[in-house]
């Protein structure tokens, strides 16, 4: 709940200690930007500081304020509850209703939708009405992944903090400084996530990697069948926390490409490698173009095969 505690997105951070600084913040802020990037850490940092009582540019860690958020009793501060994939309209509303109450040891009351663009339209037309008319002393804090499927009218009255990946070299810093294995593999696989990388790290990532570099040895014709098995074997186990079999799909193409790439740099006769990697992408874009992950990899499977 610090913002010491957030890696990067020195603009982005800068500009919350400023709007800190001028004591008089806006109704409402949406955090934009891909999911695992820091936008929960950087909310929470602003919130904490909205809260607490030392009306510093960083929450104080040990006012009366600053205790009860960390224990998660804020009177003053208000979470949307989902209970499903998406914002109820009955949800909503009970947060709407939870608005209104003025502070009760606080400056101000934060209020908080951590998947903004889950609402339903139902939802985000409840929301409006109070988004129009905030009580004076609330602050709304929106997050979401892009601000394509927020009702434009919220766009336009929350002012919008983005967040873009971070730094491939950054990152790979930070991981090896938290004493993550494979900190390079892991930085180019999460695209400047932070939060995705620790969640692969987690996972089968690490294993798939030793297995893939063992498969790769091994193509030749005849092993396409066994290769396809293989490569979809591996997508089912890189899935991920919302277990998009396209996700793990994309993950173990990345990989490939990966292990093509450093065997490039490694080996002389590099025409083949050129070509299972020219094979790799291929699959990639096909992948993006919505072909069917199976018949991605085992048309990968027999062409790398043979290649
Ligand atoms: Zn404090």
């Amino acid at each position: 709940m610090f913002f010491r505690d957030v890696y990067g997105h020195e603009n982005a951070l800068q500009g919350l200690q400023d709007i800190l600084r001028g004591g008089r913040p806006s109704g409402g802020y949406v955090f934009v930007g891909p999911t695992g990037v820091g936008r929960r850490t950087l909310m929470n940092a602003f919130a904490a500081t909205l809260l607490c009582k030392s009306a510093g540019v960083e929450a104080c860690g040990s006012c009366e304020s600053c205790v009860l958020l960390a224990a998660g009793n804020h009177p003053d501060y208000v979470e949307l509850v989902m209970e499903g994939s998406t914002v109820s309209v009955d949800e909503m509303r009970e947060f709407c209703h939870q608005i209104e109450f003025s502070p009760m040891i606080s400056a101000r009351r934060v209020c908080v939708i951590n998947d903004a663009d889950a609402m339903t339209v139902q939802a985000a037309n409840c929301f409006l009405k109070t988004l129009e008319e905030p009580p004076p002393s609330v602050v709304l804090l929106l997050r979401a992944e892009s601000t394509d499927r927020l009702l434009k009218t919220i766009v336009s009255r929350c002012q919008a903090i983005r967040l873009g990946p971070l730094p491939l070299p950054l990152l790979q810093d930070i991981l090896a400084e938290r004493g993550v294995a494979d900190a390079d593999i892991l930085a180019t696989l999460s695209e400047g996530a932070l939060g995705k990388a620790l969640v692969l790290a987690e996972g089968a990532i690490a294993e798939v990697w030793g297995e893939m570099d063992e498969a790769v040895a091994k193509l030749r014709p005849g092993r396409a069948l066994a290769l396809a098995e293989t490569l979809l074997g591996w997508a089912s186990r890189l899935k991920g926390e919302k277990g998009r079999a396209r996700e793990g799909e994309m993950h173990v193409l990345e990989l490939l490409s990966l292990l093509f790439r450093r065997r490039l740099r490694e080996i002389d006769e590099s025409r083949v490698i050129l070509r299972q990697l020219d094979l790799t992408y291929n699959a990639a874009e096909q992948l993006q173009h919505n072909v069917t992950g199976e018949l991605v990899m085992r048309n990968l499977a027999l062409s790398l095969c043979s290649a």
